[in-house]
């Protein structure tokens, strides 16, 4: 499924406005033509001064060095993203066209890159000189409310609603930031941290800078992107009341935590704002697995928390994460048991990773049989990747029935509201390729590849 725009790099490449004569913004996975890596190649040779890649990611890390290997080397290459931060000293290795790596949060450090600050005096990079690398002191974050919001007329692909390449009813997404950071601390959580390991502070932007973006988009869906934009749940009513005075008629997804049941009116003002479905950090059903994740809460509070949650017309997503520090495959299993028990509609769910930064890296690493690679992914003497990934695949078909995917259909007609009339019509007339589709994908999955790497290139 792929819905959203790649904001980080919208956001990078929005504030290198004004610095050069045009700005190419691609997202090669819609890009089809230039994915061919000899295409690329050749567009950036006929017409680019300068490359800038972000690496959010390490699914297929070596195949994206390999591509910037190929980058001529009289194009200056500068790289960024939060992977790319995370593994500066292995990407210089890996990959000798890299002239500079932009740590962390990359708006100010590229605009003084592009009006030719000497290096040595631009924060938050790396660089190479002589041979040898030099690091430079890393950046302050930067106020949220100064950077300027990302310009979707750089954009040359239309993000709209897509299950297995079916496009559902025309319906186009966005999304938006309206803070960084977040002011939890689960202990699995690399959200929390910024890529160099330090906390970032939780920021929200103004009110009035949120709404008058969301009045400016064209798209139907609107994703807030925020790790949890009900962090300070006065400021989410304070967004709901304006969107409900301002007629602006969208509808929204978001992420949140439980914590969020404990606010009825907020609830009541994001139904009639227009907030259609919450992506919610659950984890685990296992008292003993949330306390080792510092989640903050227990398997009764989730349990009090949905009874309340399960009243409100919202489409729940519930992430989980198994194959933690000393759980057994039967308490693996019942996640999907809980999910239903709950009242969860969607499940996501994933392997416990271990970040170079992780505050339970000294844990996994202290339980005798457990181990972590260097990409971050735990096993155990137990549970290899391969029994990890069968375990999850056995979540996966217990929660997902066929039953399953016509109860998520009817809630967001019926229930939700998510789709109009209108698609409502379209989408009937899709359901059966629609419905075949998930099917074979179940089937197939696994073998199934994902090409998540974006890159933004800009012309002098
Ligand atoms: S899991 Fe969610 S609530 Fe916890 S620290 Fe990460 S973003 Fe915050």
């Amino acid at each position: 499924m792929m819905l959203f725009p790649p904001t980080g790099l919208e956001y990078v490449a929005t504030s290198a406005k004004g610095f050069v004569d045009k700005i190419t913004l691609l997202d090669l996975r819609y890009e089809l033509e230039l994915a061919d890596t000899d295409n690329l190649l050749s567009f950036i040779s006929a017409n680019i001064d300068i490359v800038c890649v972000s690496i959010g990611w390490d699914r297929q890390f070596d195949e994206i060095c390999q591509l910037l290997n190929r980058i001529p080397k009289d194009i200056p290459l500068v790289v960024g993203g939060y992977k790319a931060t995370e593994k500066v000293e292995e990407l210089f290795q890996a990959c000798p066209t890299i002239d500079i790596i932009v740590r962390g949060e990359g708006e100010e450090s590229i605009r003084e890159i592009l009006i030719g600050v000497p290096l040595k005096g631009i924060l938050g990079i790396s660089f190479r000189e002589n041979g040898a690398v030099i690091h430079n002191p890393n950046r302050p974050f930067p106020a949220v409310d100064s950077l300027p919001a990302p310009d979707r007329s750089l954009r040359h692909n239309e993000y709209s609603l897509t299950v297995n390449g079916i496009k559902i009813c025309g319906i186009k997404f966005d999304s938006i930031l309206s803070a960084r950071g977040c002011p939890f601390d689960c202990k699995f959580c690399t959200f929390s941290l910024n890529p160099l390991g330090q906390k970032r502070d939780y920021a929200a932007r103004s009110v009035a800078s949120v709404i008058e973006e969301l009045e400016g988009l064209e798209a139907q869906v609107i994703l807030f992107s925020d790790d949890n934009l009900f962090a300070i749940p006065k400021r989410a009513e304070q967004i709901c009341d304006e969107i409900i005075k301002r007629k602006i008629k969208k509808r929204f997804i978001a992420q949140a935590r439980i914590d969020i049941a404990r606010h009825p009116t907020l609830l009541k003002k994001m139904v009639q704002a227009g907030f259609k479905a919450l992506l919610l950090g659950i984890e685990s059903p296992h008292d003993w697995i949330l306390d080792q994740l510092n989640k903050g809460f227990n398997q009764e509070t989730i349990r009090k928390a949905f009874a309340v949650l399960t009243k409100y017309p919202i489409l729940y997503n519930g992430y989980f994460i198994y194959g933690n520090i000393g759980e057994k495959e039967e308490e693996m299993l019942y996640i999907a048991q809980f999910a239903k028990e709950i009242g969860v509609d969607v499940i996501s769910t994933n392997k416990l990773r271990i970040e170079k930064f992780s505050p339970l890296k000294e844990l996994a690493q202290n339980t005798p049989g457990y181990h972590v690679t260097e990409r971050g992914e735990l096993y155990s003497d137990m549970y290899s990747h391969a029994a990890l990934k069968k375990i999850g695949k056995k979540i996966k078909f217990s929660f997902y029935t066929p039953s399953r995917y016509v109860k998520i259909l009817w809630k967001n007609i019926f229930v939700t509201k998510f789709f109009t009339l209108r698609e409502v019509a379209l989408l009937f007339f899709i359901f059966p390729r629609l419905f075949a589709s998930i099917i074979i994908k179940e089937q197939q999955q696994g073998k199934l590849k994902d090409t998540l790497n974006r890159t933004f290139i800009k012309h002098g």
